[in-house]
Order: structure tokens, then C-alpha cells, then sequence
């Protein structure tokens, strides 16, 4: 399974220093006005703001950029994108710093990546995310990183299954009702 062959995966140490070329491409045309970080709903808890790390990525201050917490802190919600003067696609780059981190399985993000993995992999096996074989499988990617990872969540797990919000599934291949749609955007993802 997918899962197994993401255990026996090396972590990079460090990503190559192209890597950030695609991202610098797409702000290039930064003109540090703070638009972006103002209109941030995330920006109080990242270590860098969004203005901030476009000059790291303009700068190629590649090991400051992935040892940030901010990509990861990016929910996507595109106010930046929609706000930035220039007319910049700042979530789409801040897209593009998370899948160097997870391509390049970068240690800061490993977790992320196969939490991610994981949660992917069960919505495309059923269709919807089954919460118990998802995080079976997320707790088996990260066993010999972080062995203890389950007893952490099991407090959590506990609670929620005495109120029956997740119950107990038997992880199987599913049906993939949804096959089709990963294979296509896999498709586009590629070209
Ligand atoms: S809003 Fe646009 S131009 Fe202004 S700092 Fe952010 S990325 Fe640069
Ligand atoms: S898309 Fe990401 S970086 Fe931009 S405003 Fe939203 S959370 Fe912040």
C-alpha cells in the first residue's frame, strides 16, 4: 500500500537550490506594499508574514523560507490573491512552497505531507474520509519517525468515540468511486 512504501522513504535533507525558481517567477513583480499580509486572516501566527516571505523568495533564502511555518499556515482562502496590487497569484505560490516541501519530503513537513497523504488516499479508496482507517494509516507512515504519534491522539479518539463521532471501520480497498476525478487531475497536474 501506499503507506508502506512512504515508511521506508529517506528524508532530503535539503531542497535544491532551483527548486524556488518557479516561485520567484511569480513574484517577481513584488512591490513589498504589505498588501498581502494585511488582508491575512493567518498572518499572526506565521513566523514570517506573507510580505516577508516574498522577499526571502526574491532574496533565495531558500533554507529561511523552508525552516517557516508560513506555506504551511496558508488556508487557501485567496484574499491575498485577490488584494496584491500587481495582481500576483500569491496563493498559488505559497501552493507551490508546499509541494516542494512534500516533494522533496523535507523533515519540517513530513507529518504534514503524510497526514495529507493519508487523508487523500482514504477520500479516494471510499470516496469520503473514513476517520479511523485514515489515521490507522497516517499513524503507520509515521511509526518509525514518531512511534508514539498514536498515544497523543488517544485521549482525543476516545472522546469522540464516546460520543459517536467515529466508530471502528475495518480499512478495505473501497470501491474508488471517485477514481476517475484523481485520475484526471493527476493528468493535469503532470502536463
Ligand atoms: S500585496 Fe502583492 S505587491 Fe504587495 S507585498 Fe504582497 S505580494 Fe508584494
Ligand atoms: S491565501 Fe494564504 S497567504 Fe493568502 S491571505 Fe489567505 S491564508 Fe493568507
Amino acid at each position: 500500500m501506499d503507506q508502506l512504501e512512504n515508511v521506508k522513504e529517506d528524508v532530503a535533507p535539503a531542497p535544491h537550490p532551483d527548486l524556488l525558481s518557479p516561485v520567484r517567477d511569480m513574484v517577481q513583480t513584488c512591490i513589498q506594499c504589505g498588501t498581502c499580509t494585511g488582508s491575512c486572516p493567518n498572518a499572526f501566527a506565521m513566523d514570517y508574514t506573507p510580505r516577508q516571505l516574498w522577499r526571502l523568495v526574491l532574496m533565495g533564502k531558500k533554507d529561511e523560507i523552508f525552516e517557516s511555518k508560513t506555506f504551511i499556515l496558508c488556508s487557501v482562502c485567496y484574499y491575498c490573491s485577490l488584494r496584491c496590487p500587481r495582481g500576483l497569484k500569491l496563493t498559488e505560490a505559497m501552493s507551490a512552497l508546499k509541494q516542494i516541501a512534500a516533494r522533496e519530503k523535507l523533515a519540517p513537513y513530513l507529518q504534514s505531507a503524510r497526514f495529507y497523504q493519508s487523508f487523500i488516499d482514504s477520500v479516494r479508496r471510499h470516496g469520503r474520509v473514513r476517520e479511523m482507517e485514515f489515521m490507522a494509516f497516517y499513524f503507520f507512515s509515521m511509526s518509525l519517525q514518531k512511534p508514539f504519534l498514536p498515544l497523543t491522539f488517544a485521549p482525543l479518539g476516545m472522546k469522540l468515540m464516546a460520543k459517536r463521532k467515529i466508530s471502528i471501520e475495518i480499512p478495505s480497498r473501497g470501491k474508488r468511486p471517485l477514481e476517475a476525478i484523481f485520475r484526471k487531475v493527476e493528468e493535469l497536474e503532470s502536463r
